[in-house]
């Protein structure tokens, strides 16, 4: 039963008890107050009668004198004597009567006298019968007469006030009988009214009940249903007691019976697969401890037939009124058929993958094969355009074509090899520091001439990054403006190419942004992404008409990516396009710092490094990308600084709990668990264990989407834009080493 309804039921029942004992209590009272009126009434009764007797045996005494004088009859004697004993027990019956009452009491002293006197007279009367009883007679009528009347109307008054107490004693009776009637009537509906409202109450309490259980019932019914009708197999973990509810479909999944199943934990541990049974385990370990935010996970699971299921499992913990996890309820699928595919797919990529590498190592091997004869048919063929005189004029022309040929051969080999090195990862940027003036001005140069070819106006505007000094690698930056520049060219008739390059803001990171504009043939928006992929041309009839490879833009697009930036389009056919290259700009200071950091200064630092780092040194490097990790790795050995590898953020917080490193250098985008989370996990193992903070510094390619801020959010001490710059990884690295010696 509810505790509410209990505790209801109590009130209730307490206030009933108190109606029922105070109504009692009045009916008792009021009966005994009753009964003493009525006693109060019957005695006042009493005293009249006696009052009433008295007279009467006044009467009958003097008329028992009477007889006797008339008739000399002895009996009327005695009866005379017998009356007188009678008024005198009335008498003194009234003066028992009222004896608490003064006025009464004087009274009757006052009747007793006139008694006495009468008396007195009568019985003078008898003594001298002999003598002339009629004289006699007639002599004491007189006296014996006043006498009396003298009785009477002491006793009538005597009367009267017993009459009036009478009165209102039977009054004060009536009252209370009215009180007492009224009281009853009151309390008896209070009582009643009780019983309704409880009664309502009782009802109300069922009916709510009923509905609730119906709505239970349904929803039971619902959720039985909806259990059953789905592929998903359900599972109820009770943490505290390790009994499991697993529904037909868990078990159906595992190809099993229901007997086969006992209802515990141990019905899933024991069909994990044993590589990962620890590793689930620690997952849902980490998922009750709340150091996970949610719980999905994929694993397998051993079917009854002894192969491997894939299971994706999800999960939500109910906590008990402690706050701790008393319960986890989930739902396991079975996604071995994706898993498969993904498997077949993951397959398949890596087979494309190999057979692109090959392609593109061929392409390069062909494309530098074929540029050293090119380079000298190119040379020879410069040679004899400089010597053309003398000649006619048809071998003039063939002359200046084989110049013009063998310059756009050059050309397209040396895009194709740029494509194969960007493709097989081989191309490297130079970082150095340039003047951005220097850089436009000589594309102005180059882009004048075929500008004023075409009678286009051409400007580029680059006011306001004129005395910018920029660090990165100023070949390839202008190639992928020539780029831009000369498709612009090539696609306008008339109208104009504007360039303008300016500093900017975005998510709190300088950027370069240089818009290149032209009122040219403009591209559809269905071919706005197609252009950025290699050999892609935005539809057959502009490569008939403006010739070209569809190399310029991809190659373009992925150098500008290894810049850490990217490259924008907008455009609306027949009026026009814009491409604008966005590129992170590295801070004054930083870009000072880099003019400083010459060959002989990342000698110093190479030294630094080497004095400071001791045997006991690690570092943990988090990253899943192969190529990275090679990379991180070679910087590690060259400065002679041990240091372990974690794939996922996960890996790493389990190394992290082995090992507390020196330095953790923490890749973002990861499988499983990502560098945010890790180092959160992290960051919440130090509070609880009262550790010193290991240094985290967070490594993202995504310079311009506000990753900084994420970093420092998430708990990381630094942030390294990729591709990482191996001076600025040193110059952190032994920031940090410094610190840590100095905390020593
Ligand atoms: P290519 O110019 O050698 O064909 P690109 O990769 O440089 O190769 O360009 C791919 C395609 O994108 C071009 O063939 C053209 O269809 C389209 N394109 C590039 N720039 C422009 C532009 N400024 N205006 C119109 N179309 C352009």
């Amino acid at each position: 039963m509810p505790k509410v309804f209990i505790r209801n039921y109590l009130i209730f029942a307490a206030v009933l008890l108190v109606c029922v004992g105070s109504l009692g209590y009045i009916l008792v009272s009021g009966d005994h107050q009753i009964d003493k009126s009525d006693s109060w009434v019957s005695y006042t009764h009493s005293i009249i009668i006696e009052s009433e007797e008295l007279n009467t045996r006044v009467a009958q005494m003097v008329a028992s004198q009477r007889g006797y004088l008339v008739s000399g009859d002895e009996d009327f004697l005695t009866e005379y004597e017998e009356r007188k004993a009678a008024v005198s027990r009335h008498v003194a019956n009234l003066s028992d009567l009222t004896a608490d009452n003064l006025s009464q009491q004087s009274r009757l002293q006052e009747l007793r006298q006139y008694i006495a006197k009468l008396t007195e007279q009568l019985e003078l009367t008898l003594d001298q019968y002999d003598v002339d009883a009629s004289r006699l007679a007639l002599d004491d009528m007189g006296v014996v007469k006043r006498l009396k009347k003298d009785i009477f109307r002491v006793n009538a008054d005597f009367l009267e006030e017993e009459y009036g107490l009478l009165n209102q004693r039977i009054k004060i009776v009536e009252n209370r009988k009215d009180q007492y009637l009224l009281t009853l009537l009151i309390g008896g509906s209070v009582a009643v009214i009780l019983l309704m409202l409880f009664n309502g109450y009782l009802l109300r309490v069922q009916s709510k009940r009923s509905a609730a259980e119906a709505a239970l019932g349904e929803t039971e019914e619902v959720f039985k249903l909806a259990v059953e009708g789905t592929q998903d197999g359900v599972f109820d973990w009770n943490i505290k007691t390790d009994d499991v509810f697993y529904s037909d479909q868990f078990i159906a999944m595992l190809g099993c019976e229901k007997e086969d199943f006992i209802g515990t934990v141990e019905d899933f541990s024991t069909r994990l697969h044993p590589d990962e049974k620890d590793k689930v385990w620690e997952y849902i370990e980490l998922y009750l401890d709340e150091q996970l935010s949610e719980y999905e996970n994929t694993f397998q699971m051993r079917h009854k037939s002894g192969r491997w299921i894939w299971v994706k499992s999800r999960g939500k913990f109910i906590r008990d009124k402690q706050g701790k996890p008393s319960r986890m309820i989930g739902a396991h699928t079975d996604v071995s058929a994706e898993k498969e595919y993904e498997q077949r797919l993951q397959e398949a990529k890596i087979k494309a993958e190999q057979a692109n590498r090959a392609k593109s190592d061929f392409l390069a091997h062909m494309s530098h094969e074929i540029r050293t004869p090119l380079t000298t048919i190119s040379g020879a063929a410069e040679i004899l355009q400089q010597n053309m005189k003398g000649l006619d004029k048809k071998r003039r022309e063939l002359i200046k074509v084989l110049n013009s040929s063998s310059v756009s051969l050059k050309d397209l080999i040396s895009d194709v090899l740029d494509f194969s090195k960007i493709e097989s990862g081989e191309l490297e940027l130079e970082e150095s520091a340039f003047d951005l003036s220097d850089a436009f001005e000589h594309i102005v140069s180059i882009m004048s001439v075929k500008t004023a070819e075409q009678n286009l106006d051409f400007k580029f505007n680059f006011d306001d990054v004129k005395d910018v000094r920029f660090y990165g690698d100023p070949v390839r930056l202008r190639q992928v403006l020539i780029n831009l520049i000369g498709n612009a060219v090539k696609f306008t008739e008339k109208g104009h190419v504007h360039v303008t390059a300016r500093s900017d803001k975005k998510d709190d990171v300088n950027i370069l942004r240089i818009d290149v504009e032209d009122t040219g043939i403009g591209i559809a928006r269905d071919q706005q992404d197609v252009v950025f992929e290699r050999f892609k041309q935005a539809d057959s009839s502009v490569s008939r008409k403006y010739g070209g490879t569809g190399l310029g833009l991809p190659i373009s697009k992925n150098l500008v990516s290894l810049m850490g930036g990217d490259i924008q389009l907008q455009s609306v056919p027949g009026r026009g396009s814009t491409f604008t290259v966005i590129l992170p700009m590295r801070s004054i200071g930083e870009d000072a710092e880099k003019r400083r950091t010459s060959k002989v200064k990342q000698h110093k630092i190479n030294d630094q490094l080497r004095s400071i780092i001791s045997d006991s040194d690690k570092i943990l490097i988090v990253e899943d990308y192969e190529g990275n990790i090679v990379v991180l790795g070679y910087i590690m050995e060259e400065m002679g600084m041990e240091f372990d590898v974690a794939r996922t953020g996960l890996e790493a917080v389990n190394q992290w709990k082995e090992n507390h490193y020196d330095l953790v250098l923490m890749d973002i985008q990861m499988p499983e668990m990502d560098g945010f989370t890790a180092t959160k996990q992290i960051r919440k193992m130090e509070k609880e264990q009262n550790l010193d903070a290991t240094p985290i510094v967070g490594m993202t390619a995504h310079a311009l989407i506000g990753d900084k801020d994420k970093c420092i959010e998430a708990g990381m001490d630094a942030y390294l834009p990729k591709p990482i710059v191996e001076i600025e990884l040193k110059n952190t690295i032994l920031r940090f080493l410094k610190l840590k010696n100095k905390a020593a």
